[in-house]
């Protein structure tokens, strides 16, 4: 394992992602799941050995990028936890889509996906890993645009193909590992290490470590990275279905710098400093045409993001001296943030899990439970 990675890879994605990478091969162990907001940093934290997570999404430093935070949230008091049953399990447990119109529901990361179409694990361009997870469903939008990338990266890029990682599960939903966002069929995550010229077994698929791309916290390896990491993370960014893209920080300083001046640089608007995201990229589209309950996120603006912006994210994953404990007993932890219920997703969640033969049924008590916390949030948008 490379140090500077190790030091570099930072904050929350750490215990997360070292947990999953030990666990993530063995389908049907429940691996751990992650708070949404990043624990205290240690620069003593050990890396990933694979992209998993993009729990870092919800990072307080990247309001604009927040996406566990829904624009249009309750006001007020925090409603009372629903008591119904995570809506991670219910979720995990649908290995088919929901046969319904395709639909991308409710927010990045409060939502679901209905009409899912599967990434064929085989392209000519491109090869899905950790096939296990069953997280290569995507809305056909994003299907789409992960076969023309590959497709378009192999071509003109130099790429052999692309190897592609999480993008949904069947009907969406939080996931019981990793990723925050990836509810909604419209996030795809895409290794930065290359295809190799030959199609890899199931069991390598689960296996293969990625690459990370870095030097340390503020450089890219240029042995490791080079002008075609580049060309696709621009090609990306140059979709205009292509709504944001995350990147570790020191991957957009190097965007940054090797981007001229006078060159067109709109496109690194869209390519946004985010915690991890240095071993893979994360793709996020658009709100597709039909999916009138979708929620998007507030565009980026027209800056390249190069300047202040870059310069605090640096500082962010600076790793830092660990802090001495103090002597005595050690206060227990501040307890985590309940797992996401299925109370509070949108409604139309619920005919997702439950639609179609092999649809999966609420428990009454998650029905039950969602009454009140209905008629409570209902009073409290009235108020407004
Ligand atoms: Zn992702």
């Amino acid at each position: 394992m490379r140090l500077p990675a190790l030091v570099a890879t930072c904050a929350l994605l750490c215990t997360t992602l070292t947990l999953y990478a030990q666990q993530a091969p063995t389908p049907g162990v429940p691996a751990p799941v992650p708070a949404t907001k990043p624990p205290a940093r240690t620069a003593s934290t050990p890396a990933p050995e694979a992209p998993v997570a993009e729990t870092k999404e919800a990072a307080p430093a990247a309001k604009s990028d927040a996406p566990a935070t829904p624009t249009t949230g309750k006001p007020g008091k925090a409603p009372d936890k629903p008591k119904g049953p995570p809506a991670r399990d219910l979720f995990g447990a649908a290995k088919t889509p929901a046969p319904l119109a395709a639909r991308s529901i409710g927010f990045y990361a409060k939502g679901c996906l209905a009409g899912g179409k599967p990434l064929p694990v085989d392209g000519p361009a491109w090869q899905a890993m950790r096939l296990s997870r069953n997280r290569n469903w995507g809305h056909p939008e994003l299907i789409d645009l992960v076969k023309r990338l590959a497709t378009e990266a192999k071509q003109h890029d130099g790429w052999s193909g692309l190897l592609v990682g999480d993008l949904a599960q069947p009907r969406g939903g939080p996931m019981t590992s990793g990723h925050a966002s990836h509810q909604v069929g419209l996030d795809a995550d895409i290794w930065l290490t290359p295809m190799p010229d030959r199609r890899l077994t199931e069991r390598e698929r689960e296996d293969m470590s990625a690459t990370s791309m870095l030097k340390s916290y503020e450089s890219v390896d240029p042995n490791i990275w080079s002008e075609k990491h580049a060309k696709l993370i621009k090609r990306a960014a140059s979709y205009p279905e292509v709504e944001r893209i995350f990147v570790h920080p020191a991957i957009k300083k190097a965007l940054c710098e090797g981007t001229p001046k006078d060159a067109d640089r709109t496109w690194l608007s869209k390519v946004r400093p985010m915690y991890g995201h240095n071993y893979h990229f994360h793709i996020r589209i658009h709100c597709p045409k039909g999916s009138t309950n979708c929620e998007a996120q507030p565009a980026v603006g027209h800056e390249d993001g190069c300047g202040t912006e870059l310069t605090k994210w640096l500082a962010l994953v600076k790793p830092k001296p660990p802090v001495p404990l103090p002597p005595g007993p050690r206060p227990p932890p501040p307890p985590g943030k309940p797992p996401m219920s299925i109370d509070e997703l949108p409604n139309d969640c619920r005919s997702v899990l439950s639609s179609g033969p092999d649809g999966i049924a609420v428990p009454e008590a998650a029905k039950a439970a969602a009454k009140p916390h209905k008629t409570a949030a209902s009073k409290t948008t009235s108020k407004k």
